[in-house]
């Protein structure tokens, strides 16, 4: 596929959805679609299905339109996935997916390996929006679709900022500013701000933080009774972790919150050759060399046990240095 349009001919009506615990990169490229497909080929009734964004991203436009919930029976003519690393990771929805006439995932995960009819995976772009902005027509991308795609690529570059941006990716972003969108209040609101409860729960895990492997790796940790004490869950834990990965000597970041009792999600972040991907995967989630992520079962300790000495296996040795 170069472009969409080539996947549109003869379609009435469309699905697009994200995965669960949407970040800002899915939230982007699902609304960025939506939004281009509204405007773009309005004959196309277009629904987009999202589990509850969070409202930092209410200054993109048409929010009030998502789906939160799949409802009723629906046989789409085609069905979008953005920055959906597999069927599993699919919140809502999936049910439209599979019974889709076609299916469809843009993406940029590498741990991808290909759910959907047509599979439009890059692993090394910076962003599924990224990936997304090259299949649409740049003169028909106006200021509401810019936003939304910028929003993407700032989330999953951490502002420019991740090896994962290219030459390829700031170009993009000037092309998305020459429409006049206010991109200094996006990244302040959308990516930096933090509530004072979110700072007091991050002060906390960065306080309790520990150092394994010779200072190589930090692990911080929250447990479902001190969520509670705070009252804050998932969605309010955004930028722990890549706080922790810059701590310095520390190659990997390990940030683990229980989402129930035992259960955790865990969050990894590399700075440089551990590949957390692989780690990820073979706990059973995925994610990109860097920043990856899993659910695991059993104890904090164990949690922590498990994926650090699959880090250390990947840590170079010092004679290797
Ligand atoms: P996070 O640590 O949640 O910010 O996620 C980092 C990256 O890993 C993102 O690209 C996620 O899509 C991916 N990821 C996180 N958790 C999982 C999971 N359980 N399964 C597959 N991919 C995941
Ligand atoms: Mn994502
Ligand atoms: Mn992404």
């Amino acid at each position: 596929m170069n472009k969409i349009a080539e996947i549109l001919d003869g379609v009435e009506t469309m699905g697009i959805a994200g995965h669960i615990r949407p970040d800002g990169d899915c939230v982007g490229s699902c609304m960025a679609l939506y939004l281009y497909i509204k405007k773009c080929f309005p004959e196309i009734k277009v629904d987009v299905y999202l589990d509850n964004p969070k409202p930092v991203f209410q200054h993109i436009e048409c929010m009030d339109e998502i789906k939160t919930e799949a409802c009723g029976e629906k046989d789409y003519d085609l069905f979008v996935t953005c920055d959906v690393s597999a069927r599993d990771r699919m919140a809502i929805a999936g049910e439209y997916f599979d019974r889709a006439k076609l299916n469809v995932c843009i993406d940029h995960h590498v741990s991808n390996l290909g759910f959907a009819q047509i599979n439009h995976v890059k692993g090394d772009v910076s962003s599924a929006c990224e990936v997304l902005y090259n299949l649409l027509e740049p003169e028909m991308v106006d200021r509401t679709v810019a936003a939304a795609v910028y929003t993407g690529m700032i989330h999953d570059t951490g502002v420019f900022q991740y090896s994962s941006t290219s030459p390829e990716t700031m170009r993009i972003a000037g092309e998305l500013m020459k429409t006049g969108f206010n991109f200094s209040k996006i990244i302040d609101e959308s990516f930096y701000q933090k509530t004072y409860i979110q700072n007091q729960v991050m002060g906390r895990v960065l306080a309790e933080s520990i150092m394994l492997l010779d200072g190589k790796c930090i692990v911080g940790y929250l447990k479902k009774r001190d969520m509670d004490f705070y009252g804050v869950d998932g969605k309010d834990l955004d930028g722990i972790v890549s706080q922790l990965r810059l701590t310095a000597g520390v190659e990997v970041a390990m940030f683990l919150y229980e989402v129930e009792t035992q259960t955790f999600k865990v969050s990894l972040r590399s700075n440089g050759p551990v590949d957390v991907s692989k780690i990820a995967v073979y706990f059973g989630g995925g994610g990109h060399m860097r920043a990856a992520g899993c659910d695991l079962q059993g104890s904090m300790y164990d949690v922590i046990n498990n994926i650090s000495a699959e880090i250390e296996k990947q840590m170079p040795k010092e004679q290797d240095a």
